[in-house]
């Protein structure tokens, strides 16, 4: 059967109208950011104080993009007689966005919570080598991570935070401990003065008096 005349430039015409009447999805980016969960897999960021060069990361790596290298030092020993100890010195520490997959692994293993995801994403570059992150640029990404969500009101307490608020109770209570014995002492030397003093005064008086 022959096609209706017209029919065509009807049918694109509904569909124009019922796409007119739908809620917009398209992302006005980049005149306006997206609202990104904060689990984005953006970037990595490095918080090198916590990494001990353990090279588990770039182990571990499946695109072997993670480049570390480091010294051994020699820390002398913390009290006479104790003995010297060596550790590892970060001299570089950089990770090749262009070959990343973004799984995740590097930040899963590091057993010193060095590694962070970073929701931000916009690091393109016209020249690919420009995309091998060195430390600096890795702890500048760290400033851009979102803050752990709050815990549960109704979790367990944290074993590291029970474990501090002990130490911090005790410290405390020896403080307190420690000002109470001292406001006794001086209590104690307050009432010997003083009965020192009305001994001496009893002393006086009887002198004064003579023998009877
Ligand atoms: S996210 Fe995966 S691929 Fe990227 S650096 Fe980490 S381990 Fe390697
Ligand atoms: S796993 Fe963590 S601590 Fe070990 S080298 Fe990598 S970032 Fe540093």
């Amino acid at each position: 059967m022959a096609p209706i005349p017209g029919s065509g430039l009807a049918k694109g015409l509904a569909v124009t109208l019922r796409t007119m009447t739908r809620k917009t999805v398209t992302a006005q980016y980049p005149d306006v950011q997206p609202d990104l969960p904060p689990r984005t897999r953006g970037v990595i960021g490095l918080f090198e104080e916590n990494c001990t060069v353990c090279m588990l990361c770039a182990r571990e790596c499946p695109d072997w993009c993670i480049y570390i290298d480091s010294h051994k030092e020699t820390v002398p020993a913390a009290a006479p007689g104790g003995r010297e100890r060596s550790r590892n010195v970060l001299d570089r520490f950089a990770i090749d966005f262009s070959l990343c997959m973004y799984c995740g692994i590097c930040i899963e293993v590091c057993p010193f919570d060095a590694l962070f995801w970073s929701p931000e994403f916009e690091y393109a570059e016209t020249d690919i080598r420009e995309l091998t992150h060195e430390r600096d640029k890795l702890r500048e990404w760290m400033w851009t991570v979102p803050a752990p969500p709050a815990l549960d009101p109704a979790a367990e307490e944290p074993k590291e935070i029970a474990a501090a608020r002990k130490a911090a109770d005790k410290l405390a209570a020896e403080a307190e401990a420690e000002a109470e014995a001292e406001a006794a002492a001086e209590a104690a030397a307050e009432a010997g003065a003083d009965a020192e003093d009305r001994a001496a005064g009893a002393d006086g008086q009887a002198a004064e008096e003579g023998p009877a």
